[in-house]
C-alpha cells in the first residue's frame, strides 16, 4: 500500500528547469507531420527535413564494413586514432587554409551538433548570483540549435538581425557594435542554414578584422565559430572562406565541421573541429576531459570511414553539388514567379528562405486566417498538401519567412513550388 501511494506522487515530480524549458524542434514537428500524413495515404510534399536526399557513398560504406569485420570494435582514445585526426587537420590546412593544425588540434564528436554543446559547455560557465553572464553574438535568422545549446551552457545570445534584402549577412559594422567586454562567442555559419545565402571573402575578412581589433580592447575573451557544415555544397560563385585562415584571428578561431551534409551521411553522427594555437590546445583538452565522461570516442569502425571520405570521395561529393546546384536554380526561378515572395538567391547549402509577409492578415480557400509563418505553414500543409518549416524560430525577421529545403528532386520541386503558387493565388 505505502509502495503504491509513493508511485502514484512520481507523476508530480519535476524535471530539471533546464530541460524543461527546451523548445521541441519545430523542424522535425513539420517533418514528423509531413510523414504521418504520408503514411495515412495522403500525398504530402516534404520540403521540411535539413538531409540530403543522397545515400552516403559506397566506399564510405565498404570502410565501415570492414573495418567492423575486422575486429575494429572496441574502445578507442576519445578523439579516435591519431590517424583519423592527422587527416582532418591536414584537409583544414590544405583546403581551408588554416595555419599550424596538427591532429592534436582536432575533436572528433557524434555530429556537429554535439561538438556544438560539448563546445559551448567548455566555453561558458554557470552564472553565479549577481554575475552576468558571458555572450554569443549570432547573426540572424540563424540554425535552431544556436540559441538552446549557448543556454544550457549558460550563456546569452545577443542577435544581431540581418534581412532578406542583404543577403541575410551581417556587416562587419553590425558585428563590431554587438561585442562587448562579455563577448565570449561569435557564431558564423557560411553556407547558411536556413538562408541559403552565403558571406564572401571579403566580407569574412572585415568581420575578422573587426573581431581582431575587439579582441585587442574590449572583448580579449572572444572566440570565433566558425561552423562550415555545408561548406561543399556551394554554386552560387561566391567561394567557400575559413575565416579561421586570418591569421589575425587563427589561433581564436574554432572551425566546426562534419560529414553529414557534404557526404550525405546525417544517421553517422560525424563532426569535428579544429583550433591551432596555445589556447587551441587547451581547448581541445577540456573537449577531451568533457567527451570522456560522457560518450567517449564514437563507434570505433566510423574512423576509417571518415578518412575514405575525406581522402576519396571527392568525386561523389561534386555529384551532389552539381545536383544541388541545378535544384537551386529551379528554385530561385520558381519563387521569382510567386507574388509576394522575396527571395535572396541561394547559393549555397540547399535552402530557400523567402519572406511571405507580404501576404499576412489574408484568409486561406480553407477559410484560415494567416497572421504568421506558423499560420501559412499550418494552412499549406492541410489544405494543399506542402510542408515547409515556418521561420519564426530560426530568429529575427525569420517570423516573416518559411525555409525550404530542396534537398530532394526536381520534379518535387516543380510540384512543390506549383502547389505553394496555388496556394498563394487562392488567398484572400
Ligand atoms: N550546423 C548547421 C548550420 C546545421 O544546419 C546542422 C544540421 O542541420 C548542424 C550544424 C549539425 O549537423 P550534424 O549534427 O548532423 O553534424
Amino acid at each position: 500500500m505505502k509502495f503504491e501511494i509513493a508511485c502514484r506522487t512520481l507523476g508530480s515530480m519535476d524535471i530539471s528547469r533546464r530541460v524543461a524549458s527546451l523548445k521541441p524542434s519545430v523542424t522535425i514537428a513539420f517533418m514528423n507531420r509531413a510523414k504521418t500524413m504520408k503514411a495515412a495515404g495522403k500525398d504530402v510534399l516534404s520540403f521540411a527535413a535539413g538531409e540530403p536526399d543522397f545515400d552516403t557513398p559506397q566506399p564510405i560504406k565498404d570502410a565501415a564494413i570492414k573495418a567492423m569485420q575486422a575486429g575494429q570494435t572496441k574502445y578507442m582514445p576519445t578523439f579516435g586514432d591519431p590517424e583519423t585526426r592527422s587527416v582532418l587537420a591536414k584537409k583544414l590546412r590544405e583546403e581551408n587554409c588554416i595555419p599550424g593544425l596538427t591532429g592534436d588540434d582536432i575533436t572528433i564528436s557524434s555530429g556537429g551538433k554535439h561538438s556544438l554543446f560539448n563546445l559551448c559547455q567548455c566555453l561558458f560557465d554557470d552564472v553565479k548570483p549577481g554575475e552576468q553572464p558571458m555572450e554569443a553574438v549570432i547573426p540572424v535568422p540563424a540554425w535552431v540549435s544556436y540559441a538552446p545549446l549557448v543556454e544550457l551552457a549558460g550563456g546569452k545570445v545577443v542577435e544581431v538581425p540581418t534581412t532578406v534584402e542583404t543577403g541575410f549577412k551581417a556587416s562587419a559594422a553590425q558585428i563590431k557594435a554587438a561585442i562587448t567586454p562579455r563577448t565570449r562567442l561569435l557564431i558564423l555559419n557560411s553556407p547558411s542554414n536556413p538562408c541559403g545565402t552565403m558571406y564572401s571573402p571579403d566580407e569574412l575578412k572585415a568581420i575578422g578584422r573587426v573581431c581582431a581589433e575587439a579582441a585587442a580592447s574590449i572583448a580579449p575573451n572572444l572566440i570565433i565559430l566558425s561552423d562550415e557544415l555545408y561548406e561543399k555544397i556551394t554554386y552560387g560563385g561566391i567561394p567557400h572562406f575559413s575565416i579561421g585562415s586570418m591569421p589575425e584571428v587563427a589561433e581564436r578561431t574554432i572551425t566546426m565541421n562534419g560529414l553529414s551534409k557534404a557526404y550525405g551521411m546525417t544517421g553517422w553522427r560525424i563532426g569535428y573541429t579544429g583550433m591551432p594555437g596555445a589556447f587551441g590546445r587547451k581547448f581541445t583538452q577540456a573537449m577531451s576531459a568533457y567527451q570522456g565522461q560522457q560518450t567517449t570516442n564514437l563507434p570505433a569502425f566510423l574512423y576509417p570511414a571518415i578518412r575514405t571520405a575525406i581522402l576519396e570521395c571527392g568525386p561523389q561529393v561534386e555529384v551532389m553539388r552539381q545536383a544541388f546546384a541545378k535544384r537551386a536554380e529551379l528554385i530561385n526561378r520558381l519563387l521569382g514567379t510567386l507574388p509576394g515572395v522575396t527571395t535572396a538567391r541561394a547559393t549555397g547549402a540547399f535552402y530557400a528562405f523567402p519572406n511571405v509577409s507580404a501576404h499576412f492578415g489574408k484568409t486561406s480557400k480553407g477559410g484560415r486566417v494567416i497572421k504568421s509563418a506558423m499560420d501559412m505553414s499550418e494552412a499549406l500543409l492541410e489544405e494543399n498538401l506542402v510542408a515547409f518549416v515556418p521561420g519564426e524560430d530560426f530568429g529575427g525577421c525569420g517570423g516573416q519567412h518559411v525555409r525550404i529545403s530542396f534537398a530532394c528532386s526536381e520534379k518535387q520541386i516543380e510540384a512543390g513550388i506549383g502547389r505553394f503558387g496555388e496556394f498563394l493565388n487562392g488567398l484572400r
